[in-house]
């Protein structure tokens, strides 16, 4: 049996010599996730349905049948539509549903023979940074067990560095990837938006929605990113752009000289762990080093990321989440008298205290007195926060940043006080206001030995290069 952190290339490679099996695999990570269930990382577990998968896939690897994936062992965050499984968003709202079709990424990730291992917990609906806002109740840091994974995929980061799972696809609509990735010691991606269809994925901020990766390595992102990237009739706002072949120009990479630029702000920011601090500066110092150009700039728009995110994304979740009247989906109140009362009964108690905070929030900044002041303004920052984030990828080929201010907290520790959980999305927000893609790289750990993150923030459809040149970066001790 080959160790589960090894790239799938090599295990892929074991396959094809006999040396293991798919079969082999999935009971590998099935006993992972029974031996360490009080993590409470699955919702489902699809453990027979993985197996005959399995099965079915070692034969077509011996009549050269095979896809791209056979093999890999995935998990699903709670967020995308798996056709005739359980799908809730980690809501009670949802209690009982079921999905009517899959997902793009879900098709996808089937046609080239991946293995589809269960659905994993997060935050309600997608919103929070600790997996504490879950119907199903929080999951714990494999790495320290009285922490938070982070969220909202904090389950998703879990499943990989515990080895439940090779690869798990979460969602990042203002840092759910990158923020547990880094809190859990593995790699996250936020692709640019618009790089993967949404189709199937449930709505949150839809301007800022981002299908994304967690893997303990590069390639393995790169592998996925491939195959679930691209244009998709389901969803038009998908990028039309050819999906390069991300593996293999990583396999490619030529040694070359970069220019990278860090946001003074963030260095300097007083909500910084200094062990964070000190990560990131040898960082600087081992690139310039290395004879890279790595320059401090002045981004005073950096602070306004975090509001712009609060105001568009609760209004856009205000929106989003109307469709849940206790009518067509899951949970109904049983307690109702009229139309308004079964409406209201349902949302007041099918909908966690965050995800109704976050309804109310958004109604009031898209009500007719507030609009123009919150809402309409926020939409000009984040204008101006793109076009100002443009500008620095027209002299650096990337900027480095910490994905978070702080270590994994305790559970708990953050709860009651939700600025300070929104604070934990203070760096990671800043990629998707603007849009840009951004990969949260393991950068060793802090006094207590809790992972730490380190962001690296890209131009527009610049993944190839966000990969390789993370390569570089991790190559550093
Ligand atoms: N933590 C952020 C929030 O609570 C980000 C969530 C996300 O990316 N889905 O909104």
């Amino acid at each position: 049996m080959l160790k589960t952190d090894s790239r799938f290339s090599e295990f892929q490679q074991a396959l094809h010599q006999n040396k293991t099996s798919c079969v082999e695999r999935v009971q590998h990570h099935l006993s992972v996730i029974e031996e360490k269930s009080h993590l409470n990382v699955f919702l489902s577990v699809y453990g027979s349905e993985a197996l005959k998968k399995a099965a079915e896939i070692d034969q077509k690897i011996k009549d050269g049948k095979a896809g791209k994936l056979a093999g890999l062992v995935v998990g699903l965050k709670d967020v995308f539509s798996h056709k005739d499984h359980p799908l809730q968003a980690s809501s009670k709202i949802l209690d009982g549903f079921i999905a009517q079709y899959n997902a793009t990424i879900v098709e996808r990730l089937l046609n080239e023979d991946a293995i589809i291992i269960g659905r994993q917990n997060c935050d309600e609906f997608a919103m929070g940074s600790s997996n504490e806002n879950s119907a199903f109740g929080p999951t714990l840091n494999s790495v320290n067990e009285s922490r938070v994974p982070g969220g909202s995929s904090g389950a998703s980061a879990v499943a990989v560095a515990a080895n439940m799972c090779q690869v798990s696809i979460g969602s990042d609509t203002g840092g759910s990837v990158r923020q547990p990735a880094a809190f859990c010691g593995v790699v996250g991606l936020k692709p640019t938006y618009s790089r993967i269809s949404r189709y199937g994925l449930i709505a949150y901020g839809s301007s800022f929605d981002c299908v994304g990766i967690i893997a303990k390595n590069i390639y393995d992102i790169a592998l996925v990113l491939e195959v679930i990237a691209g244009k998709d009739e389901m969803d038009s706002t998908v990028s039309q752009q050819a999906v390069p072949s991300y593996s293999t120009c990583l396999s490619k990479s030529e040694p070359k000289k970069y220019r990278v630029a860090f946001l003074n702000e963030a260095m300097q920011s007083e909500a910084l762990q200094p062990a964070i601090k000190n990560a990131l500066q040898n960082k600087v110092d081992q690139l310039t080093s290395a004879g890279h150009i790595v320059e401090g700039i002045n981004f005073p728009l950096l602070e306004y990321a975090l509001p712009t995110y609060y105001i568009l994304a609760t209004a856009e979740a205000s929106s989003n989440l109307s469709r849940y009247d206790g009518v067509r989906f899951g949970y109904r109140s049983g307690n109702t008298e009229d139309l308004e009362s079964l409406y209201k009964k349902t949302r007041a108690e099918g909908f966690g205290k965050e995800v109704q905070r976050r309804i109310l929030l958004g109604t009031f900044v898209l009500s007719a007195s507030y609009y123009d002041a919150y809402y309409i303004k926020a939409q000009k920052v984040r204008n101006l926060i793109r076009k100002k984030t443009k500008e620095i990828f027209e002299q650096y080929d990337f900027i480095i940043m910490p994905t978070t201010p702080t270590t994994a907290f305790k559970l708990w520790e953050n709860s009651g006080d939700p600025i300070a959980m929104y604070l934990a999305d203070l760096f990671s927000v800043h990629a998707n206001v603007a849009g840009v893609p951004a990969l949260s790289v393991p950068c060793g750990t802090d006094e207590e030995g809790l992972p730490i993150g380190l962001q690296i923030v890209a131009n527009d459809f610049d993944e190839t290069r966000l990969f390789q040149f993370s390569k570089v970066l991790m190559n550093f001790v």
